[in-house]
């Protein structure tokens, strides 16, 4: 074993895996090794004895990982969307205000919301083509 191991370094955590994530988005210093950092996603020790951050970046990739990461990053950027208030009494018709002072965010976003209604119109038009088939059926 080498005796001069790499410290895990604080500035590692600046930096971009290759799945585009902040390292210090799930990355911080194990507690118990110096030569590690570890996962909050994995809950799981990253040893960076031997190549450093390599070796944390290297964990980015793993299959495991990216899911978790992947799911945990991307979605809550999309659940939550920034959504502009003004001092109306109806908010969501302030969704396109581009000047307004106040911006919160909310669990759902618009996406979701005609991801939703396109579903909703999808198995209406099923039902109807499903009724209009059974229609003619019954009438021959
Ligand atoms: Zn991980």
């Amino acid at each position: 074993m080498p005796k001069h191991q790499t410290k895990f370094c604080e500035k590692w955590l600046d930096q971009k895996d290759g799945n585009g994530h902040i390292v210090r988005w799930w990355c911080k210093a194990d507690a118990k090794d110096e030569n590690a950092g570890y996962c909050k996603l994995c809950f799981k020790a990253i040893n960076c004895g031997n190549r450093g951050v390599q070796q944390i970046l290297q964990h980015a990739t793993g299959e495991k990982h990216k899911q978790t990461a992947c799911v945990r990053f991307s979605q809550e950027v999309k659940h939550l969307a920034p959504v502009a208030v003004e001092g109306t009494s109806n908010p969501r018709s302030a969704d396109n205000g581009a000047t307004s002072s106040t911006t919160f965010l909310v669990p759902k976003s618009h996406v979701d919301e005609v991801q939703v209604s396109l579903c909703i119109y999808f198995f209406i038009c099923l039902f109807l083509h499903f009724k209009q088939h059974l229609a003619v059926t019954r009438h021959l």
